[in-house]
């Protein structure tokens, strides 16, 4: 949580924009930012004189009101069951909005990645899906499912998904907001239906309404007095410090374009769009002949009618960025969009949200957070073609009506070779001589402490040095090798099948065969669990 000097000012300002919330909760602090929206820590006193914690979420003024009662919806039919967060209370006043929730204290995905066993990791998925399914149910898309919207209580195993600002309904959804939502963005933008909200917006579950203690309650709480941990963290201090598995790094995708097939024509949309963006120039070469003119040429002509310049290159060229763009849905975070979000597939179901949890299963199972961090959509492809192979990606894309072209062929690379190897797990047996096991492994083990620089890898694990490979004959079962207390295996040891089965399933390219939610909560990697 953040306090402080400007934190005190919005906190100030939160108060007069919606002055209710002042008769009711002692805000605390900030414990979130996103885009459109900050969320504070409040304490309320409840009629039983018991002092509760509540999350506020202040919604910016310029959010369309009906996407921000699509949200409130969202929270009110879909939520406060099967790991789904619910609402207590709505305040309005004006354009401002204030969403009451239960306040989860929760750890930050980044900071415990590397000590969670694998049986909270799986345990972790299990209730991810099972918040899936349940907004699934709902005809709810989240668009948005990454570690910061999940939040977590490791010490209480409670789970919450949060964060509807980015949810659209599917075709037969149940949240009616969604489908104004939906039939807004065809037709024209209708009238604001904010003059159809009344002041207080009330909430039809049972509704813990603190009684008002005004100013009274501020007197209780200083913020010295809880000390709320580590909640926000992602969002609030600029997120992790690790390293990614992939920087922003081009292979070479040359480009998507819409499926040629007649039977799934894709609507192409307005060169002039893509004519009109603008592109970066290289002021090295003369105008007539800079990237520049050629993507403007490249727009005008139609967007495949060139060939493209990124073969080799490290960057995607301007006539790719140049070509015209299909109008889709593609908002959520880049590293966790699917294959169909990224190539503009227009229509996008559930899937989506399917394949964001399966790039979380990613992340603990190789304990790599953020797994893909590129920035924008055709290098994120690139990414996934690394991990899924180019033919898979391409022969998947062909499914969903687009063509994806890329100009080398990169074979998909087995799940558990890859996350095993970037978790490092302490899988290399260490090399024994057969008449004295016990006396080796001791002697290798006083040679690991006296020379961890040289024997850690990654903080976490002891490899035995090259050459010692060939002066031994391994040994079965493998002694696994550890610096005690920082590298137990906590089970990644014994990582079986299922997991890497679910998460090829959950990270199936072709969004019409991916495993839904439902599922995979019948998958065998959770036979004990369900
Ligand atoms: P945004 O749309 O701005 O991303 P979110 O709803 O995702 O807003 O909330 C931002 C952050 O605030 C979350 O990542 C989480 O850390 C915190 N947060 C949100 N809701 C709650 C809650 N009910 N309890 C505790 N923390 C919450
Ligand atoms: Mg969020
Ligand atoms: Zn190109």
């Amino acid at each position: 949580m953040v306090g402080g000097g400007d934190v005190t000012g919005e906190i100030e300002k939160l108060y007069v924009a919606v002055p209710q919330v002042r008769n009711i909760f002692y805000v605390m602090g900030k414990i979130g930012e996103g885009t459109f929206s900050s969320v504070y820590l409040a304490v309320a006193r409840l009629k039983s004189g018991e002092d509760r914690k509540f999350a506020l979420k202040h919604l910016i003024p310029t959010s369309h009101p009906t996407r921000i009662a699509a949200e409130l919806q969202c929270l009110t039919l879909a939520g406060g069951e099967d790991n789904v967060m619910g609402v207590k209370y709505c305040f309005r006043k004006n354009d401002h909005v204030v969403i009451v929730m239960p306040y989860l204290e929760h750890d930050c995905f980044v900071d415990i990645l590397h000590s969670l066993s694998f049986q909270e990791a799986k345990e972790y998925m299990y209730n991810l899906l099972k918040a899936l399914r349940r907004i699934h149910q709902f005809g709810i898309v989240h668009r948005d499912v990454k570690p910061s919207n999940f939040l977590y209580n490791r010490r209480l195993k409670q789970y919450a998904l949060v964060d509807f600002g980015l949810a659209q309904g599917t075709p037969d959804t149940q949240i009616e907001l969604l489908k104004v939502l939906q039939a807004k963005k065809q037709g024209s933008c209708s009238q604001s239906n904010l003059h159809t909200m009344s002041g207080n917006i009330p909430v039809p579950r049972e509704v813990v309404l603190p009684s008002s203690t005004k100013q009274s309650v501020k007197r209780h709480w200083s913020h010295s007095q809880i000390n709320p941990g580590n909640n926000g963290k992602e969002g609030l201090l600029g997120g992790s410090t690790q390293r990614s598995v992939f920087g922003e790094r081009n292979f070479n995708v040359h480009s998507v374009v819409p499926e040629a097939n007649p039977e799934k024509k894709i609507k192409p949309s307005k060169i002039t769009e893509a004519a009109s963006r603008k592109l970066p120039a290289r002021k090295s070469v003369p105008a007539k002949n800079t990237s520049e003119g050629v993507a403007r040429k490249a727009a005008s002509t139609g967007p495949t009618s060139q060939t493209c310049e990124c073969y080799a290159r490290d960057q995607v060229c301007n006539i790719c960025l140049a070509r015209s763009r299909q109008v889709a849905p593609r908002a959520g975070t880049p590293g966790f969009r699917a294959p169909e979000v990224l190539t503009k597939c227009p229509n996008q179901t559930t899937a989506i949200d399917i394949w964001s949890a399966g790039i979380i299963f990613l992340s603990l199972l190789s304990g790599r957070y953020h797994f893909f961090n590129a920035g924008d959509d055709m290098n994120a492809l690139a990414q996934i073609m690394t991990i899924r192979g180019s033919r898979e990606t391409v022969q998947a894309a062909k499914q969903f009506g687009k063509t994806v072209l890329c100009s080398k062929d990169l074979p998909a690379k087995d799940l558990r070779a890859l996350c095993e190897g970037l978790r490092q797990v302490c899988l290399t047996p260490i090399p024994v001589p057969e008449y004295d096991v016990q006396k080796q492994r001791t002697a290798l083990q006083t040679r690991m402490l006296e020379n961890q620089d040289g024997w850690f890898r990654d903080e976490t694990c002891v490899t035995p040095p090259a050459n010692t490979s060939q002066s031994f004959n391994y040994t079965s079962p493998p002694a696994y090798s550890m610096h005690p207390g920082q590298c137990a295996p906590n089970g990644w040891d014994k990582v079986p099948d299922e997991a890497y089965h679910l998460l090829d399933r959950l990270l199936d390219m072709n969004p019409a065969t991916r495993i839904t939610a439902e599922e995979a909560l019948s998958h065998p990697l959770f036979i004990n669990l369900s």
